[in-house]
């Protein structure tokens, strides 16, 4: 026997070779539709994790049939390296292997990997490489109904459920499922909804079609609630951070430019949520950036010989205070807008309470102009809901910040975050 090599070692066509590997996954025996010959496709990892098909026909399944068993270690020798086929999904970029006559497949005696060690994909890394099947752990906020898409292509009507989902350390997006996994898995996670199912979903691609999302395809599998150590790390990491970013953009957002913010199509009434990165160039200032605000309903309140009175609650000396309402120029390379914000997102963009900056308005001008010129000309990367209302007799589209990303801050505590698994 050969000393044994890794997975990524292996070259196509060659035909002695060994590798040491746990079994991971064996399908249930097909047979063709002809009648004529039966496959059966293994699914191998060694000790670095990477993982390799092995396909099998007929007599070799047979020949096989009684040694092989999930989770077992075997040292395999031998058989045909051949390419993928790239229509369909594989756990190896470039080949897999056809096991033949001469193939050979022993127990592993001194050697026990663990199958668990599966490669996990980000968001981060199918964003970069959207095209290659991925597996990825996803956590389930929300499972949308079922729709169905006329397909202009070859005229079919095809199924489709979009999933609201959170990756581990990363953002609310929304996962596209399609016909019989729309239908039912899709089923399925929603009856589970509240239980914020998590799932693993192998061989998922990303779509670049007014936002970002991920999509399932043909060879898409997916399991809900795996047993993977990710699975905890996940629900751990879920209950500690990510509730926050989840609650608060929970309807999900897509990753887009201003350009296809301002001519997405809204039916009125519908919400989109967007994260966009853009420019701040400056504030609206024709009035105050603030208003009186009733602590009741937060509606503009009118003060006049100091009553102040609320109309939307119908009270007159109605308890008040000041909030911030922000409209913001921003601009990215496609286009420009205005953003509206209120509150905490304003008051992180201008620095000081709005209590504080009322006063500053008054005793120091120049301070306060200071103040609001030091909040433009940033590059950040807002949340936004986007909303079609009807003002008069027109119709424009109202973009309210719901936050603010920390980038610099979520990337660093990534990285340490990494770094600290790494070390285990
Ligand atoms: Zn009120």
């Amino acid at each position: 026997m050969e000393a044994s090599t890794l997975i990524k070692n292996l070259t196509l066509h060659q035909r002695y070779w060994t590798i040491i590997v746990v079994l991971t996954e064996m399908d249930t025996v097909r047979n063709f539709k002809s009648g004529q010959g039966k496959i059966q496709k293994l699914t191998f990892m060694d000790n670095e994790g990477s993982q390799i098909y092995g396909i099998m026909f007929n007599e070799i399944i047979d020949k096989f049939h009684d040694i092989l068993e999930i989770g077992q270690t075997y040292v395999i020798s031998n058989g045909q390296i051949k390419d993928i086929n790239k229509t369909f999904y594989n756990v190896h970029e470039k080949f897999e292997i056809i096991l033949n006559n001469l193939s050979e497949i022993h127990v592993a005696v001194n050697h026990n990997i663990q199958s668990l060690n599966k490669k996990l994909s980000t968001i981060e890394d199918i964003m970069s490489n959207p095209n290659l099947p991925s597996d990825i752990i996803l956590l389930v906020l929300k499972v949308h109904e079922t729709r169905t898409i006329y397909r202009q292509r070859d005229k079919k009507s095809i199924l489709k459920r979009d999933l609201q989902v959170i990756g581990l350390r990363s953002e609310v997006i929304t996962l596209t499922l399609w016909e019989s996994l729309a239908t039912k898995e899709g089923k399925q996670l929603e009856d589970m909804m509240n239980e914020k199912p998590i799932i693993f979903v192998k061989g998922v691609v990303g779509k670049n079609f007014n936002g970002f999302t991920l999509s399932s395809t043909i060879s898409t599998i997916i399991e809900i609630n795996p047993d993977l150590p990710t699975t905890k790390e996940m629900m751990d990491w879920f209950n500690e951070t990510g509730y926050r970013h989840a609650s608060s953009n929970f309807d999900a957002y897509l990753v887009a430019n201003l350009l296809k913010i301002n001519t997405s199509e809204l039916s009125l009434g519908e919400m989109k949520y967007y994260a966009t990165k853009v420019i701040i160039k400056g504030l609206q200032q024709e009035e105050n950036i603030w208003y009186p605000s009733c602590n009741t309903c937060k509606s503009r309140v009118t003060i006049t010989k100091d009553i102040v009175r609320c109309s939307k609650c119908s009270k007159e000396n109605a308890a008040y205070s000041l909030r911030y309402l922000i409209k913001l120029y921003v601009e990215d390379e496609t286009s420009n807008a205005i953003f509206t914000l209120f509150d905490n997102e304003a008051e992180s963009i201008i620095g000081v309470p709005v209590s504080e900056l009322e006063k500053i308005k008054v005793t120091d001008i120049e301070e306060y102009n200071k103040i609001i010129k030091n909040s433009c000309d940033k590059e950040m990367t807002f949340i936004i809901k986007a909303q079609d209302k009807i003002y008069g007799n027109r119709t424009f589209r109202s973009l309210t910040v719901q936050s603010i990303k920390e980038d610099s801050y979520e990337i660093n505590n990534t990285i340490s975050k990494k770094i600290k698994l790494e070390e285990k």
